[in-house]
């Protein structure tokens, strides 16, 4: 396939990381902090508990056997091409057994490969076919025996062999392949219970052509997950508006948006999910609370709903802007933004709101507003009002003090002058 752009093509799993076989896996630990003892490896000069190999030029313990049998290169003493486990005595380089005068047996008893030997005389390649065949069972499928190869064949097989270890969610998406109750077909990994094993083995069967690509991944499950959640809504009017809101705010946005390989789809899917989900909830509570369609929605259904409710149901505002583009024939805009909060002014600035009453200057919300109160009712700070107490209608004009979330705004949350308001 050409790559113009040089960016990894993403085999239609909607992300820029291809579906490679080196991050199938947390790779093999060999790397992990060897357990000290009192034996010394003359490689590494570390303290180790055990030698598995004394060679010609010393000790190495199992680290640097590790790195050594997986040395592979031209032979600088014989120019053959092959495992160089050895050290030349006077540069150190790394040299073939041949030369480095090492008996310990490094092929293959079946491939005949030079290999470090993992498993009953096998090397990693040869352990692991047996495994999968075990597992895959591919008999005459000749998609499972791609599958195998493919699995074998890597640059990292002691990987897939981690990876496919008892237990792992991987062996059980390959055991369910070898028992024929997982098909290699999209229809049956959306059947599964999201994961990432699944996943990954999704894109790989899909960049390797085991499975048909179809388009996006993300796109294609973001589909499937509108049809079903459309499904599940009344369809008193709520399925159709919302499937309105889905399809041509979201889907065709979210469509748009897949084209762009740098753009993480499921963060954009995930959020249109929500808001979706959120505007049927709105939708349905309406219908319950005020026997009211989307048709009939008023500015107070949309700040009851938002002050009577979990925080997450701000997340309607981009429903109800949806909702002002649709019905431009409404009177007046519904405003999402959020409840208006009363704010019971304190003492100290009640004095200053009752001289304010009559021009709106100094606050920064708006006018004191609402006379609610029964008259003298005693306020916090113990001084009575003479006439109804003062409300302030704060109409989330300051980002401040929406912020602080106050319904009790003090001096030091209230900004001198409306202007100041964003
Ligand atoms: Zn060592
Ligand atoms: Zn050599
Ligand atoms: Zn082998």
């Amino acid at each position: 396939m050409s790559n113009p752009g040089g960016r990894p093509t993403t085999g239609g799993n909607g992300s820029a990381r291809p579906p490679t076989l080196e991050n199938f896996a947390p790779q093999n630990k060999r790397g992990r902090p060897r357990s000290t003892g009192s034996h010394l490896c003359d490689r590494c000069q570390q303290h180790v508990a055990k030698i598995p190999v004394r060679w010609p030029d010393g000790a190495a313990c199992g680290a640097c056997f590790a790195q050594a049998t997986h040395t592979y290169g031209t032979c600088p003493d014989c120019r053959e091409q092959r495992m160089l486990p050895g050290r030349a005595p006077s540069t150190n380089e790394p040299i073939c057994r041949d030369c480095a005068g090492i008996a310990t047996d490094l092929t293959c008893t079946r491939c005949e490969r030079e290999a470090e030997r993992f498993r009953a005389g096998l090397c990693v390649r040869c352990a692991l076919a047996d495994d999968l065949t075990a597992v895959l069972k591919p008999g005459d499928d000749l998609r499972l025996h791609r599958l195998m190869g493919l699995l074998t064949e890597t640059g990292r097989p002691e990987s897939i062999y981690t990876y496919m270890r008892p237990g792992t969610k991987a062996r059980d998406l390959l055991e369910a392949i070898g028992n024929r109750t997982l098909a290699l077909t999209h229809e049956a990994f959306d059947a599964l219970p999201r994961s990432t094993a699944a996943e990954h083995l999704r894109a790989l069967l899909v960049h390797h052509r085991m499975m048909a690509a179809r388009g996006n991944e993300n796109l294609a499950r973001f589909e499937q997950w509108i049809a079903a959640r459309i499904d599940a809504l009344p369809d008193d009017g709520t399925s159709r508006i919302i499937e309105r809101f889905a399809t041509w705010h979201h889907l065709k946005r979210v469509r748009a948006r897949a084209t762009d390989p740098e753009t993480n789809l499921e963060t954009v899917t995930h959020a249109a999910k929500q808001d979706i989900t959120e505007a049927g909830k709105f939708l349905i509570w309406l219908r319950q609370h005020h026997n009211a369609g989307a048709d009939h929605l008023r500015q107070s259904h949309v700040d009851d709903y938002l002050s009577s409710g979990p925080s997450t149901r701000k997340t309607v505002r981009n429903f109800v802007r949806w909702l002002n583009e649709q019905q431009s024939g409404r009177t007046s805009e519904l405003d999402a933004r959020g409840p208006r909060r009363r704010t019971h002014v304190r003492l100290h600035h009640a004095e200053e709101a009752r001289a304010d009453q009559g021009t709106g200057i100094g606050w920064p919300t708006g006018r004191p507003s609402t006379l609610s109160r029964p008259p003298n009712r005693r306020n916090p700070l113990g001084i009575y009002f003479s006439r109804p107490s003062v409300e302030l209608d704060y109409e989330s004009g300051c980002a401040r003090c929406r912020r602080n979330g106050s319904n009790f705004m003090d001096s030091s949350r209230l900004h001198p002058r409306r202007t100041t308001c964003p």
